[in-house]
């Protein structure tokens, strides 16, 4: 198909379906503050939306801007983060709270030099939150947008690692004028990559866009290839190990301390239990005393 005369073709076929498939998450549709969408596309980086939705309601409950969760310990937050994974993003998410509410009296900035400017923000929150949250006419880049786009505009799976300059550029061409229309844009492209053209088992029959996606007209060729380093399982990883120490302190009463006969009980290997207390000291998500006991960070 050819991307210029077929822009305006596949916008009419979008945003209807976004009419009658969009997800009715807690932070859509205008439910929420600029603050809320943030938090919200922190947790969503490496986690389903679906999975992160009771975490994100119970979280905003406690902490509903950026002053109340720069308040909050450190070991509160790693809590409440739960099962969410990668838990650096907390401890980011709340430095990133206390620069807002320092710098900016609780009231996230809005262009995004500002925004990459906060700890932890780079350039697809940013973009996510300028679009979403504010309503600016911004291209959004994410693994699903850029794998959605690719296959309809170019027919060709995307590419691993960061956005080439060729898929920024397609982002840029594509996105409507019109502001209003480029978030619904945005949200609609990113919402088909995840609910209907999967990385690997893309749903053509039930797309909107199946009879002008250039991808699924060409036969899919290469469905799934991508040159990108395999996956790690995650058993036996360090973040397995890492997820346990985590989940052992989660599961005491505020302040306690784990001993090391305790920890030295959760996993058999002792060199990559050492090395994993040692990396979780140094991220600041745990605190290892003079005894060898372990607690969050006080
Ligand atoms: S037709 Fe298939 S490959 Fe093309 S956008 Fe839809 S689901 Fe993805």
């Amino acid at each position: 198909m050819s991307e210029a005369s077929d822009i305006a073709v596949v916008r009419s076929l979008l945003f209807p379906w976004w009419d009658g498939h969009a997800r009715d998450l807690p932070w859509r549709f205008g439910r929420t503050t600029p603050w809320g969408v943030l938090v919200s596309e922190v947790m969503s980086q490496q986690t389903q939306m679906s999975r992160v939705v009771p975490y994100w309601i119970a979280w905003m409950e406690v902490w509903p801007d950026a002053r109340a969760l720069s308040m909050a310990s450190s070991a509160e937050v790693i809590t409440a983060w739960g099962r969410l994974g990668y838990p650096r993003r907390a401890l980011r998410l709340q430095s990133c709270a206390r620069v807002v509410t320092e710098a900016y009296d609780d009231v996230l900035p809005r262009s995004y030099e500002e925004l990459t400017a906060l700890p932890g923000i780079g350039d697809y929150t940013a973009s996510a939150v300028m679009s979403f949250a504010y309503g600016e006419r911004i291209a959004v880049i994410d693994t699903n947008i850029r794998r959605v786009l690719s296959r309809v505009f170019l027919g060709i799976e995307s590419q691993g690692g960061t956005a080439s300059r060729e898929e920024r550029e397609l982002a840029a061409r594509v996105l409507p004028q019109d502001a209003d229309e480029s978030v619904t844009w945005n949200q609609t492209i990113m919402e088909l990559g995840a609910l209907v053209c999967s990385a690997k088992n893309p749903q053509c029959e039930q797309c909107p866009l199946a009879r002008v996606c250039a991808f699924n007209l060409a036969g899919k060729p290469g469905l799934g290839h991508k040159p990108t380093r395999p996956r790690q399982h995650f058993k036996g990883t360090d973040r397995q190990v890492r997820g346990l120490i985590l989940e052992a302190l989660r599961t005491l009463p505020s302040g306690s301390r784990i001993s090391h006969d305790d920890v030295a009980a959760l996993w058999p290997v002792t060199g990559q239990l050492d090395s994993c207390l040692a990396s979780l000291d140094e991220d600041g998500l745990i605190e290892i005393h003079p005894d060898s006991s372990v607690s969050f960070p006080s």
